[in-house]
C-alpha cells in the first residue's frame, strides 16, 4: 500500500478495494492478499458479520445446515469448528466470524464504520477512486463489491410511524442491548423468514401479540437440534465428500433430488419423498423432486402435502385458511425455515391479522390503525424484508465509463455478465450479484466461488500482462437473455417475491437471479475462464 498527496486529501493507492466484511467480503481479503495484493476492505458495520452483525433478532439462524453453511477453503476451520446445532443461532454463526477474522489476521486490513460513498473509474488510468463517508480516498485497481445481497433493509412508508411511541426495532438492524417484550404488547408487521423466525420466540416473552401479514408464505419444520460429539466427528471425517456433492449440486448443500419426476413415482414413493424430506426440515422441501419448479402439477402435489402438514397443527381452520398460501406455487417464494412457527397461533395471546383484508393505514403514538381496528402496542417489529440484490449497490456512486451510474444503468433492472461483471465498468467486480445463483444456494459456498473466480481471473490478467478485464455489452446481453429464459421456463416468475423485485414499491419487475442451478452456474463460470474469460474484454495497460 502506498500513499501519494493530493491536491487536498491523501490518496492511498492499493490493489484492491473491498466493500464489506461479511462472509464474503473477509475471503476475499484473506484470498487476495494471499495472492501478494495489497488490500484495504470497508466496513459500514463496527464488527465485521454483515448479516450476521445486523440480524440479531430473537429467534435468528441459518436455514441451510450449519455444517454446510461454513467456508469450505480450509481444512483446518472446518476441523477445528465445533457447531452445536443443526441450525446455528445468529450469535453462534457470529461467534464464527469473529473466529475466523482472528485466525487469519484479518482486522488489521479492514476500516470499520466506514461507508463507502462512490467508486469513481478514471478512463485514463483504469483505476477506481474509491470515497467514503469518512474522508478516505482510495485509489485501487480493482474494486470488489462484497456489499450483499440483503443488507439494505427495507422500511415500508406507513403514514406516522416516526410518531410511534413506544420501541420500534427493524428486524435487520436488531438493537444491541436486550430487547425485552415481558408483559408487553407487541405487533409484528411481515410473515417472511425472518417474521417466521422471531414469532414464535417473541410470543413467549409477550402480553399479547398481533401479527400483521400482508401474503402468507410457505414455511417447514426446521427439526432444529443439537448436535451430538458422535455427528460432529462424522461429519468432519466425510467433510470432503460432503462438499465435493455441495459443489455440484443445485443449492450448494448435500442433498439430491429424488431420481424420479413427481409425476412418475407412485403415490406412496411420492409421499414417502416428501415426508422424507420434511424430516430434513426447512428449505430443501423444494427440491424434494428435481420438477418441483418447472411443472405446476409437481408443484401442486408438493402443495398438497404441505397443506395437510399444516392444517394438522392449527387448532382454529380459519386461522389455518389465513395461513396457508393460495396465491403463489410453494418454493416460489423462499420456504421459511420454523420452529413452532403454526402452532404459536393456537395460543391464546396471538393474533393474526390479515393486511389484505384489513389494511394499515396509519400508524400513531399508541399503536397501528388497521381499516377497521386500532391495535394499542408497546412495539412494534418490522419484519419487512430488504431492497435486496440491488438495494446496497445502488446506494453507492459507482460511476464508469462516461460517467455512466451502475444505478442509472439499472434503472430498468440490474444487467450483468455471471452475476459478477458489468460491461463499462472495467476491474469492478460483484460477489453474489444479481445473474448469479446468489441466494439460491448456500451463500457461503457461492462467495467462495465468486472470490476464486476473480481472484483467478486477476492472475490471469497479471500473468497474461493485461491492465483490466470488462464484461462486453454483447455478453452482459445474452446472459440477461440466458437469465431470463431460464427463469421464465419455471414457476419462480409466478410470485411475487423479492426476487421479482416486487416487494419494493417502484422497483422493475423481473427475475434477479440464475436459476439454473448452483453446479451448472460454476461450471459455466469455469468454461468462461478457461475460454480465456470469454466475453471480458481484455485490456492492455493505458
Ligand atoms: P453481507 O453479510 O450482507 O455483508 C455485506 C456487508 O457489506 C455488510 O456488513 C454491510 O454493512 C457492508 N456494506 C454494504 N454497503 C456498504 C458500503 N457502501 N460501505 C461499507 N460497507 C458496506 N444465506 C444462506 O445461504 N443460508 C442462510 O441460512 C441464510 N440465512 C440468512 C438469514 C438472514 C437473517 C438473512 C438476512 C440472510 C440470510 N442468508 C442466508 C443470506 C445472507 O445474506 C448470506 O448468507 C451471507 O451472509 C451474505 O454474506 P455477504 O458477505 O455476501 O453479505
Ligand atoms: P421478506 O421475505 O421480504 O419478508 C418481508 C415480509 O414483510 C413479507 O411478509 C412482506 O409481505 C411483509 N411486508 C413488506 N412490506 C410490507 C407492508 N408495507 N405492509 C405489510 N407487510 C409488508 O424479508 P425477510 O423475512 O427479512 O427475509 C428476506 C430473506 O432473507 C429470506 O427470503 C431469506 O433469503 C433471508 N433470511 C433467511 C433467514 C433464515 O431462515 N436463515 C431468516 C431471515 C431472512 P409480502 O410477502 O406481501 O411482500
Amino acid at each position: 500500500m502506498s500513499s501519494s498527496a493530493g491536491s487536498q486529501r491523501s490518496v492511498v493507492e492499493v490493489d484492491a478495494v473491498v466493500v464489506g466484511a461479511g462472509f464474503a467480503g473477509l475471503y476475499a481479503l484473506h484470498k487476495l492478499r494471499g495472492q501478494g495484493l495489497s488490500v484495504t476492505v470497508f466496513e459500514a458495520a463496527p464488527e465485521v458479520g454483515g448479516t450476521w452483525y445486523y440480524n440479531r433478532y430473537p429467534g435468528a439462524r441459518c436455514d441451510v445446515e450449519s455444517v454446510d453453511y461454513c467456508y469450505s477453503f480450509s481444512t483446518e476451520l472446518e476441523q477445528e469448528w465445533d457447531w452445536s446445532e443443526k441450525y446455528a443461532t445468529q450469535a453462534e454463526i457470529l461467534r464464527y466470524l469473529n473466529w475466523v477474522a482472528d485466525k487469519l489476521c484479518l482486522r488489521d486490513g479492514i476500516t470499520f464504520n466506514t461507508r463507502v460513498t462512490s467508486a469513481v473509474l478514471d478512463e485514463e488510468t483504469l483505476r477506481w477512486t474509491v470515497t467514503t463517508d469518512r474522508g478516505d480516498v482510495v485509489s485501487a485497481r480493482f474494486c470488489i463489491m462484497a456489499t450483499g445481497p440483503l443488507s439494505a433493509a427495507l422500511t415500508p412508508d406507513f403514514p406516522g410511524l416516526d410518531s410511534f411511541a413506544g420501541e420500534l426495532c427493524h428486524t435487520a438492524h436488531w438493537p444491541h442491548e436486550t430487547v425485552d417484550f415481558t408483559g408487553k404488547r407487541v405487533a409484528v408487521i411481515g410473515t417472511g423468514s425472518s417474521g417466521i423466525q422471531s414469532i414464535p420466540v417473541i410470543a413467549e416473552q409477550a402480553e399479547r401479540l398481533y401479527v400483521f401479514q400482508r401474503t402468507p408464505n410457505y414455511s417447514v419444520p426446521s427439526g432444529n437440534r443439537p448436535l451430538s460429539d458422535d455427528e460432529r466427528a462424522q461429519i468432519k471425517a466425510t467433510y470432503a465428500e460432503r462438499r465435493r456433492l455441495s459443489w455440484r449440486s443445485g443449492g450448494g448443500s448435500p442433498h439430491v433430488a429424488h431420481p424420479k419426476l413427481t409425476m412418475e413415482a407412485t403415490p406412496e414413493e411420492r409421499r414417502e419423498a416428501f415426508e422424507k424430506r420434511w424430516q430434513l426440515g426447512g428449505v430443501l422441501f423444494s427440491k424434494t423432486f428435481s420438477d418441483q419448479m418447472i411443472d405446476m402439477e409437481a408443484n401442486e402435489e408438493a402443495r398438497k402435502f404441505y397443506e395437510e402438514k399444516v392444517r394438522a397443527v392449527i387448532d382454529d381452520p380459519e386461522v389455518a385458511d389465513l395461513l396457508i398460501p393460495n396465491d403463489h406455487p410453494i418454493g416460489t417464494k423462499r420456504i421459511c425455515t420454523d420452529t413452532n412457527y403454526f402452532q404459536t397461533f393456537n395460543k391464546p395471546h396471538v393474533t393474526l391479522i390479515s393486511v389484505r383484508k384489513t389494511p394499515i393505514e396509519s400508524i400513531d403514538a399508541t399503536g397501528i390503525n388497521t381499516s377497521d381496528t386500532h391495535y394499542d402496542v408497546d412495539a412494534i417489529v418490522l419484519a419487512t424484508g430488504f431492497d435486496a440484490m440491488t438495494g446496497a449497490l445502488a446506494k453507492i456512486d459507482i460511476v464508469g465509463r462516461g460517467g455512466q451510474k451502475l444505478r442509472d444503468d439499472w434503472t430498468d433492472g440490474p444487467r450483468t455478465y455471471l452475476g459478477l461483471g458489468v460491461d463499462g465498468f472495467p476491474n469492478l467486480f460483484l460477489v453474489s450479484g444479481p445473474g448469479a445463483p446468489a441466494v439460491l444456494a448456500n451463500m457461503v459456498l457461492h462467495a467462495e466461488a465468486h472470490v476464486n473466480w476473480i481472484a483467478d481471473a486477476i492472475g490471469y490478467l497479471d500473468a497474461h500482462g493485461y491492465a483490466a478485464m470488462e464484461a462486453t455489452a454483447d455478453a452482459v446481453d445474452n446472459w440477461v437473455a440466458e437469465c431470463d429464459r431460464r427463469a421464465e421456463a419455471t414457476l419462480f416468475p409466478k410470485a411475487n417475491s423479492w426476487y421479482m423485485g416486487a416487494n419494493v414499491p417502484g422497483k422493475p419487475r423481473g427475475f434477479m437471479l440464475f436459476i439454473g442451478g448452483f453446479g451448472v452456474y460454476l461450471d459455466i463460470c469455469n468454461e468462461v475462464a478457461d475460454a480465456g474469460y470469454k466475453g471480458f474484454e481484455l485490456i492492455s495497460a493505458p
